[in-house]
C-alpha cells in the first residue's frame, strides 16, 4: 500500500557533466544577469580568478574569503564588496562554506545565485542557510536562499583530497538516509535516496590508495549521488543523526563531514528497529543485510576516522551532548531516551562497529 504523502519540488535548474564550467557564462545570461561576483575560500581563490578570466566582462570581481560556518562579519564584508562592484548576481565556486556565503548574501539582498559545488556536502540544493555570530550558529529555511542554477562539473572534483572525498560523501549519504525515515518522507525522495546512496557507495568503494583521483567514471557517479542526496536534504526532513551532528559540531567544535561519518552508523542502528520499511530500502541501496555496518565499513575500509575519540571529543562530554540533544529535539521515528542515546554516543566515541 502506498501511504499518503505530500511532495513539493524545489525550483532549481541543474547542469551536470564534465566540462560544464564552460557553460557558466551562458547560464548567467539565462538568469538575465549582466555581471556577477565570484565567491571562493582563500584556498580556491585562484580557481575563482580563472573563472573570472573565463567570464571576462561578466565578472565583477572575486571575493575569496568564504569561511566555515558562515561568520556574519565575512558576509557583511562580502555584501559591501557586492554593492561596490555593481554585481547583479553571485557565482559560488566551492564547497558548503562558499555556497553558504552566497546564500547569506541572497538572504539579505535577494541576489540570484549560481552555485558550482566542488564537494559532496549538498548545500547547493537546499533552502537552508546557517550563520554564525558571537560563536552561536543559527539555521533558517527560506526559499530566498535556494540557488537558482547549479552547475555540477565532475572535472572540479577530480582532485578532491581522499579523506574529504570519503567524509563528504558519507555526509551526503546521511542526508538521504534520514530523508527516508524523517517526517516529510515521500516515494519520490525514497527513489532518489536509494539511487543516491547506491551511486556514492559504489564510487567510494572504487577509491584507490591515491583517492579516486582522475577516475572520471567513479567521480561522476559520486557527484551524481551527491546531487541526489542533496535533493533529499533540500526537500526532506532530518532526524536524530543530524541533531547529534549539530550538537557535537556546535558544542565540541568537531569537524562537519567527519562527525557525520562517525555518527551515521550509530544513529541508524538506533533508529533501525522503528523503521522496518526504510531498512528494506537501505538494504537494497547498500547491498548489505546491515546498512549500519555497511556505512561503518565504508569509512573504516577507506581509513578515515570512525570514532569521536579520534576527532578530539572528550569522553566526559557524552552526558552533556545527550542533555543538549534532548533540550530541543528534532522529530525522530524512535523515541529519544537518555540511556539508549548515551549508549549510542559511547559506541560512537569508542568507534565500535554496529551489528
Ligand atoms: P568546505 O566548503 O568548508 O570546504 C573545506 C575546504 O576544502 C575549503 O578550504 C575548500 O576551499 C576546500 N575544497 C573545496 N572543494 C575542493 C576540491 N574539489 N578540491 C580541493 N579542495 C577543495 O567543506 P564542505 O564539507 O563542502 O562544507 C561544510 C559546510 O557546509 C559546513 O559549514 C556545513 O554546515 C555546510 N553545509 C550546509 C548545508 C545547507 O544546506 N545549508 C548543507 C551541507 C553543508
Amino acid at each position: 500500500m502506498t501511504a499518503p504523502f505530500t511532495y513539493t519540488a524545489n525550483p532549481s535548474r541543474v547542469i551536470f557533466g564534465s566540462g560544464t564550467l564552460a557553460r557558466v557564462g551562458e547560464e548567467i545570461e539565462r538568469l538575465g544577469l549582466d555581471r556577477v561576483m565570484i565567491l571562493t575560500t582563500p584556498y580556491q581563490a585562484e580557481e575563482g580568478q580563472r573563472l573570472a578570466a573565463q567570464l571576462g566582462d561578466r565578472a565583477a570581481g572575486v571575493f575569496g574569503e568564504a569561511a566555515m560556518h558562515t561568520p556574519v562579519d565575512v558576509t557583511e564584508r562580502a555584501l559591501a564588496e557586492f554593492e561596490r562592484s555593481g554585481a547583479a548576481g553571485i557565482v559560488s565556486l566551492g564547497g558548503g562554506s562558499t555556497i553558504g556565503l552566497g546564500k547569506a548574501i541572497a538572504l539579505r539582498n535577494d541576489a540570484p545565485q549560481l552555485a558550482v559545488p566542488t564537494t559532496y556536502a549538498g548545500s547547493e540544493m537546499t533552502p537552508i542557510v546557517g550563520q554564525t555570530e558571537n560563536e552561536r550558529k543559527t539555521t533558517q529555511r527560506t526559499p530566498k536562499v535556494l540557488p537558482e542554477t547549479v552547475v555540477y562539473d565532475v572535472d572540479l572534483t577530480l582532485h578532491l583530497p581522499r579523506e574529504m572525498t570519503v567524509t563528504s560523501g558519507i555526509n551526503a549519504i546521511a542526508h538521504a538516509v534520514e530523508a527516508i525515515y524523517a517526517e516529510g518522507a515521500n516515494p519520490v525522495l525514497g527513489l532518489m535516496a536509494e539511487e543516491g546512496i547506491g551511486a556514492l557507495m559504489s564510487a567510494i568503494g572504487r577509491l584507490g590508495e591515491e583517492g579516486m583521483g582522475a577516475d572520471p567514471e567513479a567521480r561522476s557517479d559520486a557527484l551524481y549521488g551527491a546531487w541526489l542526496c542533496a535533493v533529499c536534504l533540500g526537500q526532506g526532513g532530518v532526524a536524530l543523526h543530524h541533531k547529534l551532528c549539530h550538537v557535537l559540531g556546535g558544542t565540541f567544535d568537531l569537524p562537519h563531514a567527519q562527525t557525520h561519518t562517525v555518527i551515521l552508523p550509530h544513529a541508524l542502528a538506533y533508529n533501525a528497529p522503528a523503521v522496518p520499511d526504510a531498512m528494506e530500502q537501505l538494504k537494497r541501496a547498500t547491498g548489505s543485510a546491515s546498512p549500519a555496518a555497511a556505512f561503518y565499513d565504508l569509512a573504516a575500509d577507506a581509513g578515515v576516522p570512525t570514532s569521536l575519540r579520534e576527532l578530539g571529543m572528550p569522553e566526559d562530554g557524552i552526558d552533556q551532548a545527550v542533555e543538549i540533544a534532548l533540550e530541543n529535539p528534532y522529530y525522530n521515528p524512535r523515541p529519544l531516551e537518555p540511556e539508549p542515546m548515551r549508549d549510542l554516543l559511547a559506541a560512537a566515541w569508542a568507534g565500535e562497529r554496529p551489528a
